[in-house]
């Protein structure tokens, strides 16, 4: 009880020095460190560098079209997609990286706010009524990181959306292995069954929110598990998304 007093006391005095930290420090770049005018936003080396998506792509799947295509891929005219609408702010790159890594693994959380500004637009049109559903992390996963990266930038998006998060809704009942290095169809297999979902997603539209896409099998066992509990329609919004990655092509 002592021990567990004296972490949140560190915890919190830290997290009052870096509020103060950020009063009287200048904002820095989120993808180089470099001093820029406005908080969560990029210099202009890092802006050049990155490739913004917005509303390219195909309609449903939001994969670059060829110039045969009309605004619908093949894939998804022969077979419509259980994720409807999939859209991510940008492409995966080396900036995209140090802010998904950053956050992950470097605890750096402002950068949640950073990926969400950047993701809020795509929002845009949204229902009012529509739920942000992070994709979870296992309990034994979260324990260790001792945050969900996703669940974070969901909070930045609703609070910037007034949009109602509901990180409850799925849970993911079995850790799964890293995907890193599997075919799509291991990846599909992997993680099947791996979620389950808790009352409140029928009749909902629902945006998962994640931080990296790239097979997306993950966001797909999250929609069919989404899709049973009768989920109306579900988006999937994320920071950034592999675009070319030969395993990402259905
Ligand atoms: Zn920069
Ligand atoms: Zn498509």
């Amino acid at each position: 009880m002592a021990s567990a007093f004296v972490n949140i006391t560190k915890d919190s005095a830290r997290a009052w020095g870096r509020w103060l930290l950020d009063l009287v420090l200048p904002p820095r770049c989120p993808g180089c460190g470099a001093i820029v005018g406005d908080l969560h936003s990029f210099c202009a080396g890092c802006w050049i560098s990155l490739n913004f998506l917005g509303e390219r792509g195909c309609t449903h799947c939001g994969i670059p079209l060829a110039a045969t295509d009309s605004g619908t891929c093949a894939a998804c005219l022969a077979r419509p997609p259980l994720i409807a609408r999939t859209r991510a702010a940008v492409e995966y790159g080396e900036v995209a990286r140090h802010l998904a890594v950053g956050l992950k693994y470097g605890r750096k959380i402002a950068l949640a706010k950073a990926m969400a500004r950047y993701m809020a637009p795509l929002l845009d049109g949204m229902a009012a009524d529509a739920l942000l559903v992070p994709v979870p992390l296992h309990r034994r996963r979260l324990a260790m990181r001792g945050f969900n990266q996703s669940l974070l930038v969901a909070r930045e998006l609703g609070r910037l959306k007034n949009l109602q998060i509901a990180p409850q809704l799925l849970r993911r009942k079995r850790a799964t292995p890293a995907l890193k290095g599997m075919s799509f169809s291991q990846r599909r297999r992997t993680v099947a069954g791996a979620f389950e979902s808790r009352p409140g997603a029928a009749g909902r539209s629902i945006v998962l929110i994640d931080d990296v896409l790239t097979t997306g099998s993950t966001a797909e066992a999250c929609a069919r598990t989404l899709d049973r509990a009768g989920a109306t329609r579900i988006e999937l919004l994320c920071w950034s998304r592999v675009v070319h990655n030969p395993i990402f092509e259905r």
